[in-house]
């Protein structure tokens, strides 16, 4: 039997009809921007394996490292005890993004560190003793499937079965030159209630890689500190090189009091997450009295095998060929980008950094359900590409590694899928 045969046995997959889907591809090993099957067919991974691979698969680095860590410290409780590798991580992320962030906890995946985010701010103002239990959010956000990621994103199919059971959220637009003051004063309107505004910076991922502007971003900044609001950059998606710069908040002027960090932080090899704020939120939770403590933790926080897997990918993030490559993929989509703005099966594409977004014209289609959807991610992985539509939208961020042929290929096939479908 193939693995495929064996897994639709007993495996219940992710964000999977498995009455309709096709059966998942048997993947055994993986190297650069490829993934093999069980025939040795090679898959150019077009997404990252979900937007967390950086270096490419199988990196022998991370691999040396994380066998390394292995044979030292496995894991260990993280109340009460500490470890190398979870301190030296901590020093070296502090040292990368933006110098207001000085205290980093850990957790284990993007939701629990948006989980994490919101009850630093939630609680925050419980122990000033204050009474501001609201959140702001995108229209079309996504932050998460845990429930508190879950309320701050947006109403969807993916939320409808909850949706009683999620707590109010704020929801305004995405800010331009046209709505920023509107924005600005629906703020101001509810701001004796507000203790955050939750964003994912520059680009909404799952929404639809929906793009914005950075200078309108620092307004809305500026503006919510000045209303004593704080600000949480999830940088889950747009960390580690994704937007051309190292983090989103690289583009900006102002910066957030909390991060949240996740996919591409240990290079995709492993599951962790990381919230970092500020010295002035972590005040907040230092007292005498024990229930002012951050109540929260995860069996595996901060594991030191993870942890590890981090600080070898950021060897390689720092190293410059990085920087080069990040480069590299972002002007040759820009070159692509602009061949297709021509197209007339493309209704728009949006580029940030390494990430580009190509609209499909469809006419009335465009849900995520829609069949066009499922057409291309066929058509694509028939073409040995994974490429994995939101609806009618395509959009390419590969490992930065990629070569230049595999992305002209992924670029061909795009075209020819543009005249075929
Ligand atoms: C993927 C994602 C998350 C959730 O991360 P998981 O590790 O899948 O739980 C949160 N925020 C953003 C912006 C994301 O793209």
């Amino acid at each position: 039997m193939t693995l495929s045969e064996r897994d639709l046995k007993v495996i219940w997959h992710p964000y999977t009809q498995m009455q309709t889907a096709a059966p998942p591809v048997g993947i055994v090993r993986g190297e650069g921007a490829c993934l093999y099957d069980e025939e040795g067919k090679c898959y150019i991974d077009a997404i990252s394996s979900w937007w967390v691979n950086i270096h490419g698969h199988a990196h022998p680095h991370i691999a040396a490292k994380v066998a390394e860590q292995l044979q030292k410290l496995e894991h260990v409780i993280f109340a009460g005890f500490t470890h190398q590798p979870a301190v030296e991580l901590a020093e070296r992320l502090l040292g990368i993004i933006p110098n207001n962030q000085r205290k980093v906890f850990y957790s284990d995946n993007g939701s629990t560190a948006v989980e994490v985010a919101i009850k630093m701010c939630l609680q925050y103002w419980y122990n000033r003793g204050g009474q501001r239990t609201k959140i702001i959010a995108f229209k079309n956000a996504y932050h998460g499937d845990t429930f508190g990621a879950m309320a701050v994103s947006a109403r969807s199919a993916f939320t409808n079965a909850f949706e009683k059971l999620l707590f109010d959220v704020e929801f305004i637009e995405l800010p331009d030159q046209d709505n920023i003051e509107d924005l600005k004063t629906q703020i101001t309107a509810l701001k004796n209630e507000m203790a955050c505004f939750i964003f994912e910076p520059l680009i909404l991922g799952s929404g639809g890689m929906l793009m914005y502007e950075a200078a309108y971003l620092d307004e809305l900044i500026v503006h919510c500190h000045t209303e004593n609001i704080f600000t949480i950059a999830d940088e889950v998606f747009t960390g580690f090189g994704r937007t051309g710069k190292a983090f989103a908040c690289d583009h900006l002027k102002h910066q957030p009091d909390i991060m949240c960090f996740s996919k591409g932080l240990t290079g995709g090899t492993m599951a962790l997450g990381v919230t970092t704020c500020t010295q002035h939120i972590y005040d907040a939770f230092l007292s005498d009295d024990r229930l002012k403590t951050l109540f929260h933790g995860h069996s595996f926080t901060a594991n030191p095998v993870a942890c590890a897997a981090a600080l070898a990918s950021m060897d390689l993030f720092v190293e410059p060929s990085t920087a080069q490559n990040i480069q590299r993929i972002t002007e040759s989509h820009r070159r692509f980008a602009l061949q297709l703005q021509e197209h007339q099966g493309v209704k728009t594409v949006r580029q940030t950094g390494t990430i580009l977004a190509i609209e499909w014209e469809t006419g009335s289609q465009t849900s995520y359900f829609s069949n066009l959807r499922d057409t291309l991610y066929q058509y694509f992985l028939n073409a040995g590409i994974i490429l994995r539509p939101l609806g009618n939208v395509v959009y390419i961020l590969p490992p930065y590694c990629i070569t230049n042929e595999q992305l002209d290929y992924i670029y061909r096939t795009i075209l020819q899928a543009l005249k075929t479908l």
